[in-house]
């Protein structure tokens, strides 16, 4: 990794830790981080010519693999169209309507550039619908970088040992309220202390950002009743796992209808791309119809829709042999490296929904945010570190869940197990010594 260690430390010159978001660092696992120049189907290339099987995929977004030829050429002729105008164009109707079809809870939409401005200016809506100051947000989900919502929010933070973040002031984050996830009691509990001042609820309906942790059964619904009860909105950012665990994302596969809904990755097939819709009551209070501000120079950016017109497009086209193949991949290797972890004699908790999972380092279910907190994070590394040399990278935090997508295969599945049986007993061996 000779190439790819000097052009870290010449990142490192011109980019706070050489990179652009904080995970990419590499820092809770060691080692430093490949320096991608190339990927194609479900493989990646580093600068000097490593190639490695691809289990973040860009931290979802590329469910078709990479460089998927159909979404390559929708870019291209995009692009040779210009790429961007500050004006109205079709494409941003032809992807709505894509996304209307896969959630029948959005009813109108507006493209926003990420998942931070989606979920910010969702919650925005919210509080401007209700009239209402307050919201609840859950301990290991993450709902982008804006300040209100950085609180307790998992992934890079818990990799990185933040708390919350600096620069936030405490006035910022005093109507944010923060709970356990799965945990009904406390969300009937402060309903009860904050009575008619709760805007919303916003949730991962399946945590993907403290790791993989499913919704017990009936959490989700039980979300859903105290909120129509009490008035305020339910907020379902599914920016990791719309068009993920099936086309209509976790709504879909639990049956509920939120009031509001946030996508993001999948959506914009890799290009920066995000989005935030639900009731049309709701939305109608948008500027330019309503007094809610909300603005974007580049959203409904004309390549960003033609890679997700491409992306969902392909989706929902196939969606009948894509989504249970992905279940069956995602399957065999989740369980296939949990019986090697087993075999191995280390504790791993596997947990999974489609194809979104995380092997925990720890004997114990992992529920929420805390029981998430205890896996042993030097097993993760060490095992991360073993699978990086054979060639498989893995998101490079316990916090984070693992994606496939649709180029993986039987032979990644192969691959995969091998890598991992060594990579286990290298773990085991640790622990002996
Ligand atoms: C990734 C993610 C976000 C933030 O999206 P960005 O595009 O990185 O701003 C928000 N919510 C969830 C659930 C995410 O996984």
């Amino acid at each position: 990794m000779q190439l790819s260690r000097q052009l870290q430390r010449r990142a490192e010159t011109l980019l706070p830790g050489g990179v652009d978001s904080p995970v990419r660092a590499f820092r809770a696992v060691g080692g430093g981080p490949p320096f991608v120049v190339r990927a194609e189907g479900a493989y990646l290339w580093d600068a000097d010519g490593n190639r490695y099987l691809d289990y973040f995929g860009s931290w979802g977004p590329m469910i078709l693999g990479h460089a998927a030829p159909q979404v390559v050429k929708a870019v291209q002729e995009a692009a040779a169209r210009g790429v961007s105008f500050g004006a109205s164009t079709p494409t941003e109707a032809d992807l709505a309507e894509m996304v209307r079809q896969a959630f029948p809870s959005i009813e109108m939409l507006r493209f926003v550039s990420s998942g931070t401005e989606a979920t910010m200016s969702a919650i925005r809506l919210a509080r401007a619908f209700t009239h209402r100051k307050h919201f609840i947000k859950f301990e290991g989900c993450y709902h982008g970088h804006s300040d209100a919502l950085l609180v307790k929010a998992g992934s890079g933070i818990a990799t990185l040992g933040i708390p919350g973040s600096a620069g936030v002031p405490e006035e910022t984050i005093q109507h944010t309220i923060a709970l356990p996830y799965n945990d009904i009691a406390a969300v009937e509990q402060a309903f009860s202390r904050y009575k008619d001042q709760i805007a919303c609820v916003i949730v991962e309906p399946v945590v993907g950002n403290a790791g993989c942790i499913p919704p017990n059964p009936g959490y989700l619904k039980a979300l859903r009743a105290i909120t129509a009860r009490e008035g305020a909105l339910l907020i379902f950012d599914e920016v990791m796992t719309g068009f993920r665990l099936a086309l209509g994302g976790a709504q879909d596969i639990y049956g509920i209808q939120p009031d509001m809904t946030c996508l993001g990755k999948i959506l914009g097939g890799g290009l920066p791309c995000g989005a935030f819709g639900g009731r049309a009551d709701i939305m109608r209070m948008l500027a330019p119809l309503g007094p809610v501000y909300q603005a974007g120079t580049l959203s409904g950016n004309p390549l960003a829709m033609a890679a997700g017109i491409a992306t969902v497009g392909t989706l929902i086209e196939r969606r009948d042999t894509i989504y249970p193949q992905l279940e069956q991949v995602a399957a065999a290797v989740a369980e296939g490296v949990a019986g090697l972890a087993r075999k191995a004699g280390v504790a791993v908790t596997t947990n999974r929904v489609g194809s979104m999972f995380t092997w925990f380092f720890t004997a114990d279910p992992v529920i929420d945010y805390d029981s998430a907190s205890r896996s042993n994070t030097s097993q993760f590394a060490a095992f991360h570190r073993a699978m990086t040399e054979s060639g498989v990278w893995l998101p490079p935090s316990q916090f984070e869940a693992a994606f496939l997508g649709t180029a993986h295969g039987e032979e990644e599945i192969r691959a995969t197990l091998a890598a991992a049986k060594e990579a286990m007993d290298r773990v085991a061996a640790l622990e002996t010594h």
